[in-house]
């Protein structure tokens, strides 16, 4: 019988694979710091993304992952990550809402015959 093994993509060591994607070692770090998070933002409500990274020692990415995985409760106001375009400080969606509304108006000027091709049902939802 076949184990289906893989290597873990942030420390390398090979493990069985699971639904995680990480081996067991990564994936209880990755959960305790979580959870470490989770009490700070307990005792501090208010604190912010940078805050948050001091006061944890834990990496920014991993961080960002959290709050962009809904692991980290949007209820906390100033946990926010940087817009993928323009790095503004934004707390959903990947775009802040001025990139957002950049990139739909690049989008249709990049493919004109959609939106021009007549009997698509093609419609464009101005905001
Ligand atoms: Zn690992
Ligand atoms: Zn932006």
């Amino acid at each position: 019988m076949e184990l289906l093994t893989s290597n873990c993509p942030k420390c390398g060591s090979v493990y069985r694979k699971n639904v995680r994607n990480l081996c067991p070692s990564c994936t209880a770090k990755l959960d305790a710091e979580l959870s470490l998070c989770l009490d700070l933002l307990w005792k501090y409500p208010s604190c912010s993304t940078e805050e948050l990274i001091q006061h944890s020692n834990i990496n920014k990415s991993v961080i960002i992952q959290f709050i962009k995985e809904g692991k980290l409760p949007k209820s906390y106001r100033n946990l926010t990550y940087p817009c993928e375009c323009c790095g503004a400080s934004i707390r959903y969606n990947r775009l802040c809402s001025s990139c957002s509304v950049t990139f739909k108006e690049a989008a249709v000027q990049l493919s004109p015959k959609f939106v021009l091709t007549p009997g698509t049902g093609f419609m464009m939802n101005r905001i």
